[in-house]
């Protein structure tokens, strides 16, 4: 089981129970607060009396377990056995891809167990036709301290994935010498698996491996979007749109000059994102790319990364900080919500060189400048990747409203961040006990921009869903640039997602001088106005005055996706529906393709053409029939939901 140690034996599931208790205490600490600090300093006083908050400065987590890999592993190899025998029920392999990946995350470093882990990945990618990805495993086990009585079946591996790649490329040298290798090692094996493994080498050496195909993943460069002119100083949006501010609207984003339907108006990477749950171990939590090979953090069990250089990066800019802290948070069970928080803290500690008065400072720069258009810049420039521009998201008029669980939760992370890592301030002295730090002005900030951060997080942050069948979340993420967009149920932009990358294009003509909205919640295509304002404002905290919520637009369709019998109808009416239809076609075909790219062997339809018609389309149907008309926004409702699926691949493995 999970190796923790502490000096004073205080388990980590007491942690918990103490914590829910005091749940109680800081709800009594509120009731009775007259203002938010009393509040803090209340809570503080009461949390240093208990020994149990004392004791996280003494508990150290030990993310890795041999035992809890060697699990895992064998819940992948019943997986891999169930799909060995039911090779057509594709998810047998896909779960035992999972529970592999699951073993890598938890072995520990440089250990038997986890050259046997990767080794075992390593033959489930060359089942599934990832020879490239399984040959990046095969050296993963080789390099970490591997067996030699395994090495042969390793170096066996290595050169059938090569065979099969060799149909494509020249590496017969690298073939030769993978299957020496084989050969040289097979003396370290007893004699049973001596003998399986002459057999099977000399039937590998004499088998041709025909040309069995190979995995098609997602070609990405297949259709990179681009920001035609870039705005100076909102480096993420095109220079079509501005920014205004005005009391009833705040910052927000207008056309300034005439916008076509097709034309993208942002791209951007987030500040910061969390993968949810196992979605995780599917897509480099650095870089956003789906990954199959992939290679845990070092020292938590929670990162996984695409490659070396990833990880470096992570590493640089807040992982290696991040990591002392999300080890704790994920045994304390904080939600999802919390991870992103983190990272956000992490990389700005990291942007200030880890030292908290230097953010201090930079942070009350920002918070003393009192034009809201100018709030946030840095050099005039608001940038996507500046703690500066996502502390500028802070609402003025929003009144901090906390409950227990932020506060127990902001003051768990900023103890861990002061105790676990090396941030440092002048302020701060080097024995970091609670009881030296609740009266600690320092500690108090650190405590009160965790909070403002999960306000920000909370209004700001965008949950990333992946289409198809069953949708599901992928992360969170949180956006400098795109956050300055208002939200509107039927909106004039419509999202779509390239990796972690958000792209913004517009699907309605938008006039110069109009507001340009974003729809960051539910579409009134999808629901009622009332369900839509009911989640507007529990998660947002404000009230849509959209035209759709103003004018109480009914729901025509079932669902915003594209409905045939209704397209039907106005079949033959004229030109521009005659080619609507045909438009419509072509976006069905590609959000088809992209669907099961997998089973396709041509090429891509090609999408800048038919982003083009659509566009030509709508604007002629606004011309003709009016911008309230059915056709039209019907014609809208299809051209968002292309932007929606178009680019969402199928992420399990079959
Ligand atoms: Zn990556
Ligand atoms: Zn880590
Ligand atoms: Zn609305």
């Amino acid at each position: 089981m999970e190796q923790i140690t502490t000096d004073k034996e205080t388990s980590i599931n007491e942690f918990k129970k103490w914590k829910e208790n005091f749940d109680e205490c800081i709800k009594e600490c509120i009731k009775k607060s007259s203002s938010h600090d009393i509040e803090i300093n209340e809570i503080l006083k009461n949390l240093a009396l208990n020994p149990a908050t004392s004791s996280i400065n003494k508990m150290t987590i030990v993310s890795k377990s041999k035992t809890i890999s060697a699990e895992l592993k064998m819940k992948g190899d019943y997986y891999f056995c169930g799909g060995l025998r039911k090779p057509h029920e594709s998810d047998y392999f896909d779960s035992a891809f999972m529970e592999y990946t699951k073993s890598i995350a938890n072995a520990p470093p440089m250990s038997h167990q986890l050259s046997s882990s990767y080794g075992k990945r390593a033959e489930i990618l060359c089942r599934l036709k990832l020879y490239t990805d399984s040959l990046n495993d095969i050296q993963q086990a080789l390099d970490n301290n591997c067996p030699d009585n395994q090495k042969t079946k390793y170096y066996l591996l290595k050169a059938k994935c090569l065979k099969v790649l060799s149909h494509s490329i020249n590496n017969d040298h690298d073939i030769n010498r993978a299957y020496q290798d084989a050969k040289y090692w097979i003396k370290n094996m007893n004699n049973n698996m001596r003998k399986k493994y002459e057999k099977l080498l000399f039937e590998q050496i004499n088998d041709n491996l025909i040309d069995a195909g190979i995995f098609k993943k997602w070609n990405y460069d297949k259709f990179i979007p681009i920001l035609n002119n870039r705005h100076v100083n909102l480096p993420s949006l095109s220079d079509s749109v501005g920014l205004k501010y005005s009391r009833r609207f705040g910052r927000h984003i207008f056309a300034k000059k005439n916008i076509k339907p097709g034309e993208i108006i942002a791209i951007e990477r987030p500040y910061a994102k969390i993968y949810y749950g196992d979605m995780k171990l599917r897509f480099c939590c650095h870089c956003g790319e789906q990954m199959w090979s992939s290679l845990p953090c070092d020292s938590c069990n929670i990162m996984m990364f695409c490659s070396n250089k990833c990880r470096d990066d992570a590493n640089d800019d807040y992982h290696a900080i991040e990591c002392q802290v999300l080890k704790f948070i994920q045994k304390f069970n904080l939600q999802d919500e919390y991870f992103i928080v983190t990272r956000i803290i992490c990389k700005a500690i990291v942007e200030a060189d880890c030292s908290l008065d230097t953010l201090k400072n930079d942070l009350d720069k920002i918070h003393a400048e009192k034009n809201p258009l100018k709030r946030g810049f840095v050099n005039e420039i608001f940038e996507s990747n500046k703690i500066s521009s996502i502390y500028s998201l802070l609402g003025h008029s929003v009144k901090d409203n906390f409950n227990s669980k932020i506060h127990i939760n902001s003051i768990l992370i900023s103890y861990l961040l002061i105790t676990k890592t090396n941030v440092s301030s002048s302020g701060i002295l080097n024995d970091r006990n609670f009881d030296n730090l609740k009266d600690n002005y320092m500690f108090i900030w650190l405590i009160k921009l965790v909070q403002k951060l999960i306000l920000i997080c909370n209004t700001n942050s965008l949950s990333l869903v992946g289409f198809g069948d069953k949708p599901e979340g992928l992360f969170q993420g949180i956006y400098t640039n795109i956050s300055l967009f208002n939200h509107s149920c039927c909106p004039t932009v419509a999202s779509s997602t390239q990796c972690d990358k958000l792209i913004l294009t517009a699907i309605q003509p938008i006039a110069k001088g109009q507001q340009v909205y974003y729809n960051y919640a539910q579409h009134y295509r999808a629901n009622e106005k009332k369900d839509r304002q009911l989640e507007l404002f529990k998660y947002y905290k404000f009230i849509c005055k959209c035209k759709a919520c103003e004018k109480n637009w009914p729901v025509e369709l079932e669902n915003s996706k594209f409905n045939k019998k209704i397209y039907c109808f106005f079949f033959n009416y004229d030109r521009i529906i005659k080619k609507f239809t045909n438009v419509c076609n072509d976006l069905s075909s590609i959000v088809m393709y992209c669907e099961n790219f997998k089973n396709y062997d041509d090429e891509l339809p090609d999408i800048l053409k038919t982003i083009n018609d659509a566009s030509d389309v709508i604007s002629k149907l606004y011309y003709y029939c009016g911008k309230n008309s059915s056709e039209y926004l019907l014609a809208v409702d299809t051209f968002e939901w292309f932007f929606r699926s178009w680019n969402t691949p199928n992420l399990k493995l079959s």
